[in-house]
């Protein structure tokens, strides 16, 4: 091997060595509560399939039926030849879902942030994210060339005072609902410092959307927020919707910026066809369905509830994320082991992904799970939490 593969290697050593080190579990069954994995049945307490939609049956027949009329790819980018009907038609059911006057379909979340903020923003610029913002949103900052200056989680206070030093355009970042704490980022008073500095707000509500708000609305709608209160607006397709994708929503003059100018919007593949008509299937069920939000919100009560009479130290979530908090990485891992060797897949997550010394069981709910179910997780959690 080459001095530099030795070197790999021994940085491989030093991350395992801190209890860092990441791997891959292969599922061998659909997305939902129960996982095949390793030839036995687990239940799933770690996705972002919120609503039971990833292998939804109305949800997995548009796809299908789709896929006869469409094939299976969309054969190039938007800009040449791979912008489709159902493409078309799902960006505007995303707008009016959303209540903005367009929405423009990327390929991934990662890419939409990437590409809105490079759009956005150049030399002589400013972004300022929170602290605790989703790895794509910092990336998307660093990208942009724009000085870069992150405030303390959720901290109007800390954000002003950066504000105030800075020129040019300005273009305020947050994860909507928080995705490794489930807790809501302060959008009203966001919204106003904003509009006091004349600056730009975006929000990515990746794990609000379909999940938060009146018929899934999302947090813009949780807060009565419009586009005019929050003229960027980030969703995804993945988590909530079940199905895969991105959407930025906005006025007109911010979709059209973003189709000339956000280069992971001009320069990759459009989504299969077919993931739009599932899209559009799913986002239906998301607005007709409203027992799926009110049962996760009863699940999410119930599990707060008992793992605070087991003494479990819980983050302030009002979302189905509710991470339990380790705080040493190694002890959360041997925990998510202990779990998994009782039935449970719960992943443990560890810097950097959240900052040190905070590493933390990543529960999160299911509109599909039973009480029950949470109830014997709890059981669990007890057990491998006393080992
Ligand atoms: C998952 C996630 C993304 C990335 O979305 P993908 O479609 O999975 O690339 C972006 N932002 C947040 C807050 C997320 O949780």
């Amino acid at each position: 091997m080459t001095v530099a593969f030795t070197q790999l290697s021994a940085n491989l050593e030093a991350i395992a060595q801190q209890g860092l080190y990441r791997s891959r579990r292969i599922i061998d069954s659909p997305q939902g509560v129960q996982l095949q994995l390793d030839g036995r049945t687990v239940v799933n307490f770690c996705s972002n399939d919120y609503l039971g939609l990833a292998n939804h049956p109305a949800v997995v027949d548009a796809f299908k039926t789709a896929v006869d009329q469409y094939g299976v790819g969309s054969g190039s980018a938007h800009l040449i030849c791979g912008h489709s009907m159902p493409h078309h038609a799902l960006e505007e059911e995303l707008a009016a879902f959303t209540g903005r006057d367009r929405a423009l379909l990327f390929s991934t979340g990662y890419m939409a942030n990437l590409g809105v903020m490079s759009a956005l923003l150049g030399r002589g610029d400013a972004v300022f994210e929170d602290k605790l913002n989703h790895a794509s949103l910092l990336d998307g900052g660093l990208l942009s060339r724009a000085r870069f200056k992150r405030y303390a989680h959720a901290d109007v206070e800390s954000l002003n005072v950066h504000l105030e030093n800075a020129t040019g355009n300005k273009l305020i970042v947050t994860d909507g609902v928080f995705s490794m704490d489930g807790d809501f980022a302060p959008l009203p008073a966001l919204s106003a410092m904003a509009k006091a500095h004349d600056a730009w707000l975006m929000v990515d509500d990746a794990h609000g959307l379909g999940v938060i708000g009146e018929h899934g609305g999302g947090l813009l709608d949780y807060y009565g927020l419009k586009q005019d209160d929050v003229p960027v607006l980030m969703g995804t397709l993945g988590k909530g919707l079940g199905t895969f994708g991105a959407f930025v929503a906005g006025s007109d003059a911010l979709i059209e910026t973003l189709i000339q100018k956000a280069r992971t919007y001009i320069y990759t593949t459009a989504l299969p066809p077919a993931i739009a008509e599932a899209t559009r299937a799913s986002l239906k069920i998301v607005i007709a369905e409203d027992w799926r939000r009110d049962k996760l919100t009863k699940l999410a009560d119930r599990f707060r509830l008992g793992a605070e009479q087991l003494g479990l130290q819980l983050m302030a979530s009002a979302s189905p994320i509710q991470p339990i908090v380790i705080g040493d990485s190694q002890q959360a891992v041997d925990i998510s082991n202990a779990l998994l060797h009782a039935g449970f897949l719960v992943s443990a997550i560890r810097p950097p992904t959240v900052p040190q010394g905070s590493a933390r069981l990543r529960v999160t709910l299911s509109a599909l799970h039973e009480e029950q179910q949470i109830d014997r997780l709890l059981d669990a959690l007890d057990k491998a939490t006393r080992q």
